[in-house]
């Protein structure tokens, strides 16, 4: 295991904003991670586990000891027209992808170039392009700091739209080591998403694989989000607001252009972009902390701001976003602070 003092994670985290932790410990073997939870807890710090930070704002120095664990292999079992593919936690997840589309697996396409790692996505239940994770997922394993070694099935993981029993019960209690995905040999692509109805219509031809899919999203993706190598920043920084029918045919009525996506929940999602966008702040600055101009769910570190500096503009972003709709965003990313 890899042990550093009083260290600075500005880079293991994509905001490239500094913090210094009382230690950081890379775990690279299954049999450190409980080793490592062992050290925390003997140092009588808070743990807290870091996958690539592309997910997180800290907003200070934080008391705490980070666990980074960097399990690496992918390994692969086959089932008749299904393959279970199973991933180190420190895999990155866009390398993951392009394993799985490159062997003509489906069902990891739509997620394809999502930052960070494989341990770190079942924990928000990432999404994008009409997929979840949760779509595809069978069971993790991992450590949990009381009752040890788990392996979770969905039902136990408690998947929900960005979120699980990861973000809740077991926040900064559970390390998850290795992840395991059914695929298919023979899939149907998923197309429903309005983009990449767009974008068929513009090609005037069908993606005919999942690694010709997994290109296309990557494309749209790059076209709209900011690089992390090249602007620092960590996504969506915002969910975009599940609202009860009352409340959207409220809002309908007074700003008819508000978008609204019927969901399972029967709850109606409305868009977090569209609601900041009407406030102003598409592309707008506060010194180096700012709104990425092409997407104003994007929150942005221009060069030297600092982790509090941006969530000052978040929290302005906020309250500006409540005096117009009435609706409080919350925060997609994991905001940190120990002051
Ligand atoms: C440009 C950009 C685009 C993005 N697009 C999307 C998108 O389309 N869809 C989407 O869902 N997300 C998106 N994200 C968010 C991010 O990529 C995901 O949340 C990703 O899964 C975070 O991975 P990470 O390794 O960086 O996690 P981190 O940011 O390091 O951690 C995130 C959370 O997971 C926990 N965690 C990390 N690893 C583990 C582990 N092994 N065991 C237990 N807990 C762990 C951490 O404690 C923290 O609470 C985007 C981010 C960026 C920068």
């Amino acid at each position: 295991m890899k042990v550093h003092k009083h260290f600075d994670i500005r880079n293991h985290n994509t905001f490239r904003v500094s913090s210094y932790v009382r230690y950081f410990l890379g775990a690279e073997r299954e049999e450190e991670v409980p080793s490592a939870m062992e050290m925390a807890e003997n140092l009588g710090y808070p743990m807290m586990v870091l996958g690539s930070g592309s997910n997180m704002l800290i907003c200070s120095d934080l008391n705490r000891v980070v666990i980074n664990p960097n399990l690496q292999g992918i390994q692969e079992h086959h089932h008749g027209a299904d393959v279970i593919v199973e991933a180190g936690a420190g895999v990155n997840w866009h390398q993951l992808v392009r394993y799985t589309v490159e062997r003509g697996y489906g069902g990891l396409e739509n997620l394809a170039l999502i930052p960070g790692t494989v341990g770190a996505a079942p924990v928000q239940n990432i999404g994008a392009y009409g997929v979840e994770l949760k779509d595809v997922f069978v069971d993790l394993l991992g450590f949990h700091r009381q009752h040890g070694r788990m392996v979770m099935d969905a039902g136990a993981c408690r998947f929900a739209y960005r979120d699980s029993v990861f973000k809740g019960e077991f926040k900064d209690a559970f390390v998850i080591c290795s992840v395991r995905f059914r695929l298919q040999k023979q899939s149907k692509l998923n197309l429903s998403y309005d983009a990449l109805q767009r974008e068929i219509q513009k090609r005037g031809l069908k993606p005919a694989n999942p690694a010709e899919l997994a290109d296309w999203v990557a494309a749209i993706r790059s076209s709209k989000l900011p690089d992390p190598e090249v602007i620092g920043n960590a996504g969506s920084f915002f969910k975009n607001p599940m609202l009860s029918t009352t409340q959207y045919n409220a809002l309908k009525d007074e700003f008819p252009e508000i978008p609204g996506y019927p969901t399972a929940s029967e709850r109606v999602k409305t868009s977090a972009a569209w609601l900041i966008e009407q406030c102003g702040w598409k592309g707008a600055r506060k010194g180096d902390a700012g709104v990425y101009e092409k997407h104003s769910l994007v929150l942005v570190n221009h060069g030297r701001a600092s982790g509090a500096e941006l969530w000052a503009l978040a929290t302005e972003i906020r309250q500006s976003v409540f005096e117009h709709f009435r609706i409080m965003i919350e925060p997609e990313v994991n905001v940190l602070s120990d002051v």
